[in-house]
């Protein structure tokens, strides 16, 4: 039976594929041996997990119960595994495994749950041989409770399937899960929860795949290889399509691609308006490999290398070497073309597998804080980017800044690192541009001490809204609130760029909003004239761009900056937009 969910689209276009459920319970769990006294602890952490489990199950039905619209199958689902907790081919067993083999609970479990799969895949039975993903479903809830935070995800399973028609379906996925989709070529994916413009979101939008978030209950609901639709404009997820859905959907689909393939007609043409005002889009990038992307899509350079990425999904940090190949790769393929390097802005959502999650990970040891009390692993990077320089025209950005000693030390911290390569003879860029990340209400406020240390500086929306508006950029539970129109971040915006313009010193914007075409007039009338943005953006920017007529744009954005609500600067955006010479 067919039926539909509703999330949140985080990256548009249409994905016609079967599911590929991301299982955790296939993470590498510890495999711990306990002692004889230790075996009555490991059994009660179990039996509390599986409570747990069963709490959530218990309390995830009441509210369905309440919710008319919930799909009977889901209610099936929630029953069934229910039972499973009680069965005692799951539990009872991994008690006696633990008390036998003396193992870890985790580890117990995961045995026992491979040997009942193994089972069930003996039936004929389809139903039957089907009953294995409940108890891996099952299996991975008791182990994350058992754990006590999410897992990383197990791509094991994608061998089975091609790629290209492969819609991931996950509770959560987290950066560093993400990023390993880069070498992998997926239709979409999909996730129970997620916010706009967490990292997860971004990533998908730079692989410019198709993706949903804050589906509640996805996960739980869909079967391993069912046949999914996936709008990820409209944030929709048809879960058994029937064939005529399917043929509106495979239409739409083949239009959408035509109007991708017009757009790159623009390749070539010049980013300039029509008063003849020179705009540079550049592009974000999180790995080495993206530079063939942002080759493809004409951009004038990279804006944003998200050079944390290097440091996620592995147990150790990338030596000096490691880093200084993966620089001077992308700044050898820009071809002297600018690239923008950002020091690591781990910390937040980012956080290596050899760093203490913080109680507040957003507002904690993030970026440059954690760069300033790690200068060993600071040094590594800094001489690596260092390095990379003399193989083209290299910026160094440094993000989070906050405070003027901050700005300082980092600033000493760089002449530390050239010290060290001059004393070692190490060529590198003497001249190279140092800039700053403002993405902290504080920072846009009191910008005077960034123009006076600073050669540049780019402008995070993405973190500039979730401060200003304290908004967690990660949690769909308050994405509706996440807004770039609020008043006070076009404010935050508009203040930045109009001092910065006073002072002489260009700024750029390599938050979300510089690849969405609904924010480029706007952001033109501000005086943005560097946008940096996930290459597959850059057409559809380019083809706004080229319509626009800054001198026009400039008293009409002014005047938007007297509006005090968000719903009358979404109005008054909108209307910019409709403007004659915008298609
Ligand atoms: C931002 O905050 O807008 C930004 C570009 O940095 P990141 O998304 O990596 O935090
Ligand atoms: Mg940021």
């Amino acid at each position: 039976m067919s039926f539909t969910l509703h999330g949140i689209g985080i990256s548009s276009g249409i994905a016609i594929g079967r599911a590929m459920l991301l299982s955790h319970a296939t993470l590498e769990v510890a495999h711990l041996t306990i002692t004889a006294r230790q075996v009555d602890k490991e059994i009660a952490r179990l039996d509390r997990a599986v409570d747990e489990v069963r709490t959530e199950l218990l309390a995830l039905k009441a509210h369905n119960d309440h919710a008319s619209t919930a799909p009977s199958e889901l209610m099936a689902f929630i029953d069934l595994h229910v039972l499973f907790l009680a069965d005692p081919e799951l539990v009872g067993a991994t008690r006696r495994i633990i008390r036998e083999r003396l193992c870890n609970a985790e580890w117990a479990l995961v045995q026992q749950m491979e040997h009942l799969v193994e089972q069930f895949e003996q039936f004929d039975d389809p139903y039957l041989k089907e009953r294995k993903y409940d108890v891996l479903q099952v299996s991975e809830r008791i182990i994350k409770e058992l754990l006590g935070r999410p897992g990383r995800v197990s791509l094991r399973k994608a061998r089975d399937m091609a790629e290209e028609s492969c819609v991931i379906v996950a509770h959560d996925l987290s950066p560093a899960d993400t990023v390993s989709f880069k070498e992998h070529h997926f239709a979409a994916f999909v996730t129970d929860v997620g916010g706009v413009t967490s990292h997860t979101a971004i990533l998908a939008r730079s692989m410019a795949i198709p993706a949903i978030v804050g589906l509640a209950n996805a996960r739980a609901m869909i079967r391993d290889g069912a046949a999914l639709i996936v709008d990820g404009a409209r944030g929709v997820l048809i879960v058994d399509p029937d064939e005529q859905i399917l043929d509106e959907y495979r239409i739409r689909k083949e239009q959408l691609e035509l109007e991708r393939e017009k757009l790159k007609r623009l390749k070539s043409a010049a980013a300039c308006t029509l008063d003849s005002v020179d705009i540079s889009l550049l592009a974000n990038i999180e790995l080495p490999s993206d530079t063939r992307a942002v080759l493809d899509s004409g951009a004038d350079g990279v804006g944003l290398f998200r050079t944390e990425f290097l440091f996620l999904g592995r147990g150790d940090m990338p030596s000096e070497e490691e880093q200084f190949e993966a620089y001077k790769k992308v700044v050898k393929d820009m071809n002297g073309k600018p690239v923008t390097i950002r020091t690591f802005d781990l910390g937040g959502d980012k956080t290596p597998d050899t760093q203490r999650t913080p109680t507040n990970p957003a507002l904690g040891r993030r970026a440059i804080r954690l760069s300033l009390v790690e200068p060993k692993m600071f040094q590594m990077q800094l001489r690596a980017i260092l390095r990379a320089s003399r193989y083209g025209k290299v910026k160094l950005l440094i993000p989070m800044l906050s405070h003027a000693r901050q700005i300082d030390a980092a600033l000493t911290a760089v002449e530390t690192a050239k010290a060290s390569l001059r004393k070692e003879k190490i060529a590198f860029d003497e001249a190279i541009e140092i800039g700053g990340m403002i993405e902290i209400p504080g920072a846009a406020l009191a910008i005077n001490m960034f123009f006076k240390r600073l050669d540049f500086l780019s402008i995070g929306t993405n973190d500039l809204i979730q401060y200003t508006l304290a908004i967690d950029r990660s949690d769909e539970q308050v994405a509706s609130l996440y807004d770039p129109l609020h008043p006070a971040v076009v404010m935050l915006i508009a203040h930045t760029l109009s001092s910065a313009e006073k002072a002489g010193v260009p700024v750029s914007l390599c938050g979300e909003i510089a690849g969405d075409a609904r924010f480029t007039r706007l952001l033109l009338g501000l005086g943005l004239r560097f946008f940096s943005m996930h290459p597959s953006q850059i057409m559809s920017v380019k083809s706004r761009v080229i319509q626009a007529n800054v001198a026009e744009l400039a008293p009409l954005a002014r005047r938007l900056l007297r509006l005090d609500e968000t719903e009358k600067i979404k109005e008054a955006v909108e209307k910019l937009n409709q403007m004659p010479g915008i298609r």
